[in-house]
């Protein structure tokens, strides 16, 4: 007989986006269980990521509707500074050692566009960009700035964030394969054993699977876009983390004794997931590597590709960046987080929602709680 299990929500998915909404869920006091389909967390994209915590710099920027950069920079900074809080032991480099290098023919435009979203950012002179300028090759028609971007060691997070989880009794069921749903029961086997959840509350964060794990879920099917963007891991290229702002330039951060770097926009639609590797993208973004960094060393560097989500709200929308809660049933939400970085954004959302839904948990209700109930039909 199945061992059945009580909790209020089942977070489907250990990636940041699943972490972070069980984080929020279990300070809130509900009991919360993760179910993961693969041995370890983090099998999926936040794991093969570059590991660059937004501070806004490149978001600001780089989204063409100034209102919608405000507010993805805004997400990526709330994220930003949670997760240094926090995490302080996950960050990799000091702040201030980030250098974004801009056009100058969009500075005005730009710096406007950093006021706005309160982005951290000093124009750094030749001297001061002496120490690093025999490694990184800046146009005569470009400015380069200070900015506040880390790198951070995602593995490190993940289990700094699962050791706070189980302290406060989360449990998380690794290698977890979900058999179907029956009311308020679902089905869940891990190599041992059987279970039966006995829930009130469902958070799929399956990231790119999530239309297979809706599925599963038995919960009406959200469709999502796949993007695979290629990235490319060399032995360090520079002494600090430095990007261009233009869509095909080099974005690299620094991890210890390694660059990972990407291109800022190289995302195509693919039909599946996949973690397949187009050589003719990936030599074209060592092109661009090499172009930034004329001394790098790319005889070891490691290619790799993975794929991320997003919700087409409309055909043309733009990819990646709509964080997104979506409410399928009354005790159901999908949940995309656009960036790992504004990961503890979305659980902030998921977190409200669930706790409307789930009632106040003995805390008296305020009377703007209360208001849409009384006025109905008013
Ligand atoms: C190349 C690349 C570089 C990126 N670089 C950055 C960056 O530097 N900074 C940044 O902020 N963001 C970056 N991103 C985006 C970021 O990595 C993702 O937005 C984030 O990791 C997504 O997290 P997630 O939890 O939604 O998904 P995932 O990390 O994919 O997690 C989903 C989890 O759900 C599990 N799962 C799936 N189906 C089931 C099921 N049926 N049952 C149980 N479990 C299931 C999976 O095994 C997986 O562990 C990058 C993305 C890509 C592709």
């Amino acid at each position: 007989m199945n061992s059945t299990l009580l909790c209020d929500v089942v977070v489907v998915g250990a990636g940041f986006a699943g972490l972070m909404c069980a984080d929020r869920l279990s300070r809130l006091g509900y009991t919360v269980t993760i179910v993961e389909k693969a041995p370890a967390a983090l099998a999926g994209t936040s794991s093969r990521n570059e590991g660059w915590l937004h501070a806004g710099t490149y978001h600001a920027l780089s989204v063409r509707d100034r209102r919608e950069a405000a507010a993805v920079a805004k997400r990526c900074r709330f994220g930003w500074e949670e997760i240094q809080r926090r995490f302080s032991e996950c960050v990799e480099a000091e702040k201030g050692k980030a250098v974004a290098i801009l056009p100058e023919a969009k500075l005005a435009e730009s710096l406007s566009r950093w006021e706005e979203a309160r982005v951290g950012h000093v124009r750094l002179s030749a001297s001061q960009f002496g120490h690093i300028a025999e490694h990184v090759r800046v146009g005569a028609d470009e400015a380069a700035f200070a900015v506040d971007d880390l790198g951070i060691n995602t593995p490190m997070l993940a289990a700094s964030l699962i050791a706070e989880l189980r302290n406060r009794g989360v449990r998380i069921l690794l290698g977890a394969r979900i058999l179907g749903r029956s009311d308020d029961l679902l089905h869940v086997a891990t190599a041992d054993e059987a279970f039966d959840l006995a829930h009130r509350f469902i958070v799929c964060a399956a990231g790119f699977e999530t239309e297979r794990a809706c599925a599963d879920l038995e919960i009406p099917p959200v469709q999502v876009r796949l993007w695979r963007s290629h990235l490319v891991t060399a032995p360090k290229v520079a002494p600090v983390s430095v990007f261009g702002v233009a869509p095909q330039q080099a974005a690299m951060i620094n991890h210890g004794a390694w660059s990972i770097i990407g291109f800022n926009e190289d995302a195509t639609l693919v039909d599946r997931p996949t973690f397949d590797v187009d050589p003719v993208i990936a030599d074209r973004l060592e092109e661009a590597v090499r172009w930034r960094f004329p001394k790098a060393d790319l005889s070891a560097a490691r290619r790799t590709a993975c794929v991320k989500v997003d919700y087409a709200v409309h055909e043309n929308s733009v990819r990646s960046l709509n964080v997104r809660m979506l409410p399928v049933l009354d005790n159901a939400v999908v949940v995309l987080p656009g960036k790992m970085t504004e990961a503890p954004y979305s659980a902030n959302v998921v977190a409200s929602h669930v706790f409307e839904m789930l009632g106040q948990g003995g805390v008296t209700a305020r009377p703007i709680d209360t208001y849409e109930l009384t006025n109905q039909g008013s």
